[in-house]
């Protein structure tokens, strides 16, 4: 061996030592809350009855949270779905003469499902469907195909407006106690409708009501996620919404996420971003094998976010799954919870969008060492304690946490392949929390 080599043999031995031992002090931001190796969201869809009779109880038991994405128009005292616009009697008259086309296709979209007939609503959803899959040509024909019918008295009268909700009568005071036993509710819209085929106005009046009649009802922290019906990725609809809303499950634009939505096939073990939002829907055709395989694979990774998305329960509600099923598989998440962090839609996107925009410091002085965590997102969307993990000097065995104002907490020292540890909560814009290895009065 030449003076070279052994040269190079004494870095990478000292490399190896270097990377075993963590300096104490050292303090990151854990990926998910506890220091957890993978984030589940159950969320569930359109606010059918027997999510909040059967599904929640379920969830209640095993104390694990939901995300229920309502629609507002279908509960009573708030805003109901209606058209803004023309007087609809002239909007019918004016087809006869004027045919559909891209400049009046949204408003006729838009009015369609008020015109009392039975199936108009179907055209306004058609419609909207090929809106969603870029094809404006198809949506026009449909439009005019279903004006034509309305006109010739081809369709029956009377219409029902809610998408799957033929049975509920769940009220804003139902909510309210859901809402205070962890759950989080967002809009999915006053009534279902493509967004994409609206014209502005009913575009708007359908995210802003439904927002506004859930702040009043609910409070501000249930307006921070949305979900878009049909899972829309309509870059129109996208735009207006996110003005609106800070998240939506349609779409997480952040450049540091892999976004697999439903209808995506690709493994989220193959993406090497910091995270991966893994959407699956349980739909009916899926084997309990399967949906247990998610979590697995979850935990197979350390990036990987689960978003389940429900509908139907115990036969109420589209794709609807029993409750026996949903039993058995919030089971095998409870049993998995060690490992997993299950928390509501807007509590994991709070903590990912915090994580990336967050400084930590930390200064290591003989018996304490000072955290502060700081981010610059605004404080009052943005308040969830991330959790810290910090290594210690050798001689640390009691190890108390102390912030101004709070009292004195004792960590359990805890340690890996780097070194000893400790794991602790902090909320952005504490100030400086202190560590340290003597027993505080
Ligand atoms: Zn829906």
């Amino acid at each position: 061996m030449n003076c070279n080599q052994l040269w190079l043999l004494t870095v990478v031995f000292l490399m190896a030592c270097t990377s075993i031992e963590q300096a104490p002090g050292q303090t990151t931001i854990t990926r998910w809350q506890d220091g957890k190796k993978a984030a589940i969201s159950l969320t569930y869809d359109d606010g059918t009855i027997n999510q909040f009779t059967i599904a929640l109880p379920i969830m209640n038991q095993m104390e694990l949270p939901a995300t229920f994405y309502i629609l507002t128009g279908k509960i009573k005292g708030s805003a109901g779905g209606r058209f803004i616009g023309r007087p609809i009697e002239t909007i019918i008259e004016e087809t006869a003469t004027i045919t559909t086309d891209k400049n009046n296709l949204f408003e006729r979209a838009s009015a369609i499902g008020y015109t009392n007939f039975d199936g108009a609503i179907q055209y306004h959803s058609d419609a909207g469907a090929l809106v969603d899959a870029g094809d404006m040509e198809g949506a026009i024909k449909v439009i005019e195909e279903g004006y034509q019918k309305i006109r010739n008295g081809d369709l029956p009268k009377k219409d029902k407006i809610f998408h799957n909700n033929t049975t509920d009568t769940t009220t804003w005071e139902d909510i309210k106690s859901y809402a205070a036993q962890g759950h989080e509710f967002g809009s999915h819209t006053i009534t279902h409708p493509r967004l994409a085929v609206l014209d502005e106005t009913n575009l708007l009046f359908e995210l802003t009501k439904s927002k506004e009649d859930i702040k009043r009802f609910l409070g501000d922290e249930h307006t921070f996620s949305a979900e878009c019906p049909y899972g829309t990725e309509n870059e129109r609809v996208m735009e207006y919404a996110y003005e609106l809303y800070p998240a939506l499950r349609n779409r997480m634009p952040e450049p540091y996420l892999e976004e697999l939505n439903r209808w995506n096939t690709m493994n989220p073990g193959e993406s090497t971003k910091e995270y991966v939002q893994w959407q699956r829907g349980p739909l009916t055709n899926i084997t309990m094998k399967t949906m247990k395989s998610w979590v697995d694979t979850c935990l197979a990774h350390d990036n990987v976010w689960l978003v389940l998305v429900f509908h139907g329960v115990d036969g109420i509600g589209w794709e609807a799954r029993t409750g026996a099923e949903l039993e058995e598989y919030f089971k095998y998440i409870k049993e998995r919870e060690e490992d997993l962090w299950v928390a509501t839609f807007a509590d994991v996107t709070k903590y990912i969008r915090e994580r990336q925009a967050s400084q930590v410091e930390a200064q290591w002085e003989g018996a304490e060492i000072n955290v502060t965590l700081t981010h610059d997102l605004d404080p009052s969307l943005y308040d969830l304690p991330l959790t810290l993990k910090t290594y210690l000097p050798d001689d640390w065995n009691v190890v108390q946490m102390n912030s101004a104002g709070e009292t004195s907490v004792s960590l359990e020292v805890l340690h890996d392949v780097n070194g000893r540890f400790v794991l602790y909560q902090v909320a952005p814009g504490t100030g400086v929390v202190r560590l340290s290895s003597r027993q505080e009065k």
